[in-house]
């Protein structure tokens, strides 16, 4: 072990002792990406700490259920390209081009990596790695018919892969520090980030994690709204961490509704649902999506297909005595082939909405499922600062992936089943990266006691918060105002109200009372932490929101719905959102170029430019 004891300043009159550790690699964040960049971290030898609030296996990708998208041809015919393009025009020509070629090039590889390192991936008949369709992902550069392209381990994916990725990473001797909670980054007065300051929740310690890179893996902040499919503890603490550390939050405007939350619950019930056959119906029985999307119908891009299932519901065809959801069927599928390929959602549906889906329709609704925005990076999982492109804007020291990063594969709209893909392409990256960067014989940082000074009188501020609302009753309240307001649907004056809002929450949150204070498993000092990261979160997604004058992927505005692209303005808005905010909860906006040039030209087998031209996005 590296640790050691050391006393620490005094903060707001108490002290905390810290518990000291030295790592070359500290990663926050044990879900798929965290891992993926944990094993290949300590793959080569680089001393690596792993830190996560949940067991490593209850992070949110365990729930993952439809897949992992990878051309691998097993199925039907396809190529990275076709794969490339489709997350091209998925992200609604917002991604970033270069990435989105890292991702579909080096997809296949990362699956049979996966296979290698255990995962028990569903098979076909000829005992290859099964594909299934899944929206917006197409043959022939879009013209279809759907591609089977997304890898599964029957519906439960996720499952398989972080179990795997657990497994391997201590084989390879990284170290856990589980049920720890990082708190604030630890940055040099010239902004290279040399650690993180961690809580242990089982014992009430304090913990210095010293380092020469940090990388966050903390996931997305779905939970900045009032329904959704993520867990209680995805609340965008890396985009928290980020915005104290005065770096920006990119494209945080892009929130994706998934179609098919069941009605009520909000659990989610797979594309792959879908994928296999399924569709909707709205009060009429009619399958209204062979009406807006003609090609993929019930297997358009996620955005386009809640957003024609809130038209529905909002021109009287909802079903249901209120008429306020929609059925998807899979009653007319095999009960065999539902029980092998989709046994997890057979059973939610039964939990959670009391259907027999081999006889009955399931009710859903769309609900907030993914953040295309984050924490800003490059294609090896680097932090940008500022609003330029390029390696003079690398934070050093600190690198971000999977959810809580915005490296941009996926733009405006993430296509479903490309999230897992992000997860090891952009975990294994940042590995290889930090491989190349992290200089080996130089001695640990060591963090200065100012810097820590202040990350603990936070802490002790909010442990010792006396005010008169109960932190439930505030998250509460922001999460209804962007549900309400921040929706699948905006408008100039809908989004205004969001800002107002959210600011005035902001400054409420001295006024939150923390009732516990001790310092061991104090689960309301933990929830009001995520408060106040999730806040971080939400502000800057009204503000990016409210500025960004246009209808992008799953920002959809209804005062800008005309022209050729349908309200899209690629003159004035092909560019990604930043979005900086004070401790006063005051934001500032900025803009960075959408990187348009592949990594490969087309001369040497890159994709061809004119394909990926922007264009008006139809399915
Ligand atoms: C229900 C559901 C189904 C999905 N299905 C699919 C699918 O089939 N295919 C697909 O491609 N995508 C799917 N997605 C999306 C995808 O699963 C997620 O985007 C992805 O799993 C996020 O992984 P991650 O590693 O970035 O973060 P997570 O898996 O969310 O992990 C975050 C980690 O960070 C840690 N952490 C967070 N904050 C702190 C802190 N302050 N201190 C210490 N640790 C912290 C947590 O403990 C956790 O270990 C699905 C999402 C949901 C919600």
């Amino acid at each position: 072990m590296s640790a050691s004891q050391t006393s620490a300043p005094a903060t707001g009159g108490r002290a905390y002792t810290y518990v000291d550790h030295h790592h070359d690699v500290v990663i926050v964040g044990a879900g798929g990406a965290g891992l993926r960049a944990t094993l290949g971290m300590a793959e080569q030898g680089l001393k690596t700490a792993c830190i996560s609030k949940v067991f490593p296996t209850r992070s949110h990708t365990v729930a993952a259920q439809g897949g992992i998208a990878a051309s691998l041809v097993n199925m039907t015919p396809d190529n990275w390209q076709w794969h490339m393009y489709d997350t091209v025009k998925g992200s609604d020509w917002l991604g970033d081009t270069d990435a989105m070629e890292y991702l579909a090039r080096e997809a296949p590889a990362a699956i049979y990596e996966l296979e290698h390192y255990g995962v028990p991936f569903s098979r076909n008949e000829e005992g290859k790695i099964y594909q299934r369709p899944f929206g917006g992902h197409m043959q022939n550069f879009g013209d279809g018919p759907p591609v089977q392209r997304t890898c599964a381990v029957a519906d439960r994916t996720g499952h398989a892969i972080l179990h795997t990725l657990y497994g391997q990473s201590l084989k390879n001797n990284a170290e856990f520090y589980i049920e720890y909670f990082a708190l604030d980054l630890i940055m040099s007065d010239d902004g290279v980030c040399q650690g993180v300051v961690a809580w242990d929740l089982d014992t009430g310690t304090i913990h210095r994690f010293n380092a020469k890179m940090v990388v966050l893996a903390t996931g997305g902040y779905g939970r900045t709204y009032f329904s959704c499919t993520s867990a209680h503890t995805c609340t965008g603490d890396g985009g928290g961490l980020v915005a104290r550390a005065g770096l920006p939050l990119q494209d945080m405007e892009f929130v994706q509704f998934h179609p098919t939350g069941i009605y009520g619950a909000g659990c989610l019930i797979t594309e792959g649902a879908r994928g296999e056959g399924g569709y909707l119906t709205n009060s009429e029985g009619e399958r209204f999506m062979e009406r807006y999307a003609p090609s993929a119908k019930d297997l358009a891009s996620r955005d386009v297909v809640s957003r024609c299932m809130t038209i529905e519901i909002r021109e009287g065809r909802g079903v249901g005595p209120k008429k306020d959801h929609i059925f998807l069927h899979l009653d007319h599928l095999d009960p065999a082939l539902l029980h092998e390929r989709l046994p997890g959602i057979s059973e939610s549906a039964k939990i959670f909405a009391g259907v027999d889906l081999t006889k009955e329709p399931i009710p859903v609704l769309p609900t907030v499922h993914y953040n295309m925005g984050g924490i800003p990076t490059n294609y090896w999982g680097e932090v940008q600062r500022g609003e330029g492109v390029g390696p003079d804007n690398v934070v050093p020291g600190l690198m971000a992936v999977g959810e809580a990063a915005c490296a941009s594969v996926h733009g405006a709209n993430r296509l479903g089943s490309n999230s897992l893909t992000d997860l090891v392409v952009f975990g294994r990256a940042a590995a290889i990266r930090a491989g190349q960067v992290i200089d080996r014989k130089a001695p640990i940082p060591t963090a200065s006691d100012a810097v820590l000074d202040k990350i603990m009188s936070r802490f002790d501020r909010l442990r010792h918060a006396n005010g008169s609302q109960p932190t439930a009753e505030l998250r509460e309240k922001l999460q209804r105002t962007m549900q309400e307001d921040a929706a699948v649907f905006r408008t100039q004056e809908s989004l205004e109200q969001g800002c107002e809002r959210v600011s005035a929450l902001w400054k409420e949150m001295p006024d939150v009372k923390v009732s516990d204070r001790s310092l061991i498993w104090n689960s309301d000092l933990v929830e009001t932490l995520e408060l106040e990261n999730l806040m971080a979160n939400a502000i800057t997604t009204v503000y990016s929101a409210e500025a960004r004058k246009e209808s992008r992927g799953a920002h959809a505005r209804e005062d800008f719905k005309d022209g050729p692209f349908d309200g899209r303005d690629d003159e004035n808005w092909r560019k990604h959102s930043i979005a900086w905010v004070n401790e006063a909860g005051d934001v500032k906006l900025g803009y960075r170029p959408v990187v348009t040039e592949p990594l490969t030209k087309f001369e040497d087998g890159g994709i061809d430019p004119k394909k990926i031209a922007p264009k008006a996005r139809v399915y």
